[in-house]
């Protein structure tokens, strides 16, 4: 049977908010500054390396004017297990202490102004925060995106636009944290289980490699 784009869509997220009803972000962190510092941190970074070290880190990053006293060369010290740890210390310190004197901006125009902040990791931000509608596309929902055949696509970027044009809003935000975990855990880069995948059957990926 040949499923069309929308069916696909939406036998993914009823089947993988199924499979993980309760997905949410791993990373651990105690409020919205802490949270953007996490992301920050996360870029070619697993979550559970971030927060490993977050669980020392955070007991002295709570609020931006902290990563002020701080400065470079100490925050360095918190998080030298951390891939590409120097770009992203000036990067905390540069968002720290802009934050220090304004809110956290609750837009992606506003908030990839901050330094070290992307598309990628403002929409991530946001999403968590005020639910907003974005994808946040990550090496997981890119893969399992394409693998599936919703769409065909060389980078996270393009799956990122592409996705948001074909994926009604109203499932963006559940669909966010529900392919990270369907990526992560099932369908994972070198060894999906497709034999054991309740969407099989709309999957690409799967009827090329059977
Ligand atoms: S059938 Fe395999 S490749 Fe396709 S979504 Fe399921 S686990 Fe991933």
């Amino acid at each position: 049977m040949k499923y069309s784009i929308k069916e696909k869509i939406e036998i993914l997220r009823r089947e993988t908010n199924k499979m993980f009803p309760n997905a949410v972000t791993e990373l651990n962190y105690k409020n919205d500054f802490q949270l953007l510092i996490a992301i920050i941190m996360s870029a070619q970074t697993t979550d559970k390396q971030v927060n490993k070290v977050n669980d020392i880190f955070f007991k002295t990053l709570i609020k931006p004017s902290d990563g002020v006293k701080l400065g470079v060369e100490n925050i360095e010290k918190y998080i030298n297990t951390v891939s590409f740890y120097k770009n992203k210390s000036k990067n905390i310190f540069r968002t720290c202490e802009i934050l220090n004197s304004k809110k956290i901006p609750k837009n992606i125009e506003e908030l990839i102004k901050l330094p070290g902040v992307g598309i990628k990791t403002a929409k991530v931000f946001l999403s968590i925060t005020e639910n907003a509608p974005y994808l946040g596309v990550d090496t997981h929902v890119h893969r399992v995106l394409n693998r599936v055949g919703i769409v065909k696509t060389k980078t996270a970027n393009e799956t990122d636009k592409k996705a948001e044009k074909i994926i009604q809003k109203k499932d963006l935000t559940q669909l966010h944290h529900s392919l990270i975990f369907f990526g992560r855990y099932h369908c994972i880069a070198r060894k999906p289980k497709c034999l054991t995948c309740p969407i099989s059957n709309i999957c690409s990926y799967n009827k090329k490699e059977n």
